[in-house]
């Protein structure tokens, strides 16, 4: 059987989030739980002229490859929505080869962990309304109010909680 994976040209990421993002609307994944997430080392000093710092998008345990999609010829979520088009997806066998032409690439197939084997997935609950969309955000005290999806498991925020 043809094993799938994912290959990532971490050179250019930029950290944007956009695949942690997309793979969670993608799954309805709740607050806290991920599909991927990028993660980043440095900067710190090689030598007078050179930085180390590199963003690294790793997928999780609850990545399946976008097993919905790809079942109908799609791409999965994350590779369509990378802003900065490093993400691909298809045969290891041919990534394997892309991955010997270029260097500061991860080549990835994760094991998918079914959602019955983590149990049942519970939203974080936070008391400081600080929470939309199945991302956490920070915010900066100058909102009036906060805008969000249909999505009934996100509550609205009720403008008496926030410390305006
Ligand atoms: S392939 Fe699908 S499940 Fe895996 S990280 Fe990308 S969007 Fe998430
Ligand atoms: S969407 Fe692409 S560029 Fe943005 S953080 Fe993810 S992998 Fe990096």
């Amino acid at each position: 059987m043809t094993a799938y994976g994912l290959l990532i040209d971490y050179e250019y990421c930029t950290n944007c989030g956009s695949c942690e993002v997309t793979c969670k609307e993608e799954h309805d994944y709740p607050v806290g739980k991920w599909g991927i997430r990028v993660l980043g080392d440095g900067p710190w000093a090689i030598d007078e002229d050179n930085w180390n710092w590199n963003w690294y998008p790793l997928p999780t345990d609850l990545c399946d490859l976008c097993a919905e999609r790809t079942a109908k010829g799609r791409e999965p979520a994350c590779v369509h929505h990378c802003l900065a088009n490093i993400i691909s997806y298809g045969p290891v066998e041919e990534l394997a080869k892309q991955l010997a032409e270029k260097p500061k690439q991860l080549l990835i197939v994760p094991q998918f962990m079914p959602r019955v084997a983590k149990g049942p997935f519970v939203p974080q609950e936070r008391d400081d309304g600080h929470r939309a969309a199945h991302i956490e955000v920070k915010g900066t005290g100058k909102a009036a109010f906060g805008a969000h999806r249909h999505d009934s498991r996100v509550g609205e925020i009720d403008e008496t909680d926030l410390d305006l």
